[in-house]
């Protein structure tokens, strides 16, 4: 008698197998990156300072896609509990701002008055950050950000709009996809993840973009 499977099971074994390999990869990784910075330090006046750095910038950039993969593949378990979206967003405020202004952006809020919905806070963290990201990544030189909150019909919606690039079609296709991405140094896993907690939140999502205007993803809520 064959037993079966459920997605759930599959999900947490690709979870274990994964949290399980990250280790394993991570040790190495991290002794070779202690030697090479120790050798960057100690060759600062020779040509091949650059490659070392590179060859750091590598491991690390191998490391936030561990980091990545794990948060998508580990499928966590979520705490819900009833929360404002403003109150998160106020809270991760200077991490955006900080990130914006590395890269000559401003973000703005524009909060209304809502109601808590059920939620897990820090995904939704991971929610917002990823989409700011985006967001900030999507207009090269300079721009502003702006987040809004509010409550419409019976549900709560979050919005995040960049005047960037904007999504063409056929890569708006693509969304979510992992591995997915058009940015030299983009891992694809950022949407993947955000569609994850979008879903689990049983939250739904309208993209509105125009090429070289800008895009706003939407995330309607429940109210609970
Ligand atoms: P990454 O940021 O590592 O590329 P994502 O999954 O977050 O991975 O995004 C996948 C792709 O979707 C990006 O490479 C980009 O082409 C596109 N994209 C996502 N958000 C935006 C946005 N706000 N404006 C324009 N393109 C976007």
């Amino acid at each position: 008698q064959t037993e079966k499977m459920t997605k759930l099971d599959r999900l947490n074994i690709i979870g274990e197998m994964a949290a399980g390999i990250a280790h394993e990869i991570r040790n190495p990784m991290t002794t070779v990156r202690g030697f090479l910075q120790f050798l960057s330090i100690k060759n600062e006046f020779i040509k091949q300072k650059e490659n070392f750095d590179l060859m750091i910038d590598e491991l690390d950039r191998a490391n936030s896609i561990i980091t990545e993969f794990l948060s998508l593949a580990k499928n966590k378990n979520m705490e819900f509990s009833y929360i404002n979206l403003n109150t998160i967003i106020h809270d991760i405020y200077p991490l955006l701002q900080a990130d914006a202004m590395r890269n000559n952006c401003e973000i703005k809020v524009i909060l209304d008055d809502i109601p808590s919905v059920s939620a897990d806070q820090s995904s939704i963290r991971q929610l917002i950050l990823n989409l700011v990201r985006n967001g900030i990544d999507a207009m090269p030189k300079s721009g502003i950000i702006n987040i809004y909150t509010e409550a419409v019909d019976s549900k709560v919606l979050l919005s995040i709009q960049d005047c960037g690039v904007g999504i063409p079609p056929e890569i708006r296709e693509k969304l979510g996809t992992p591995f997915f991405t058009t940015k030299e140094q983009g891992t694809g896993l950022g949407l993947a993840i955000c569609y994850q907690i979008i879903q689990r939140h049983s939250a739904t999502l309208s993209i509105e973009s125009s090429p070289g205007k800008g895009t706003t993803f939407t995330i309607g809520f429940k109210q609970s």
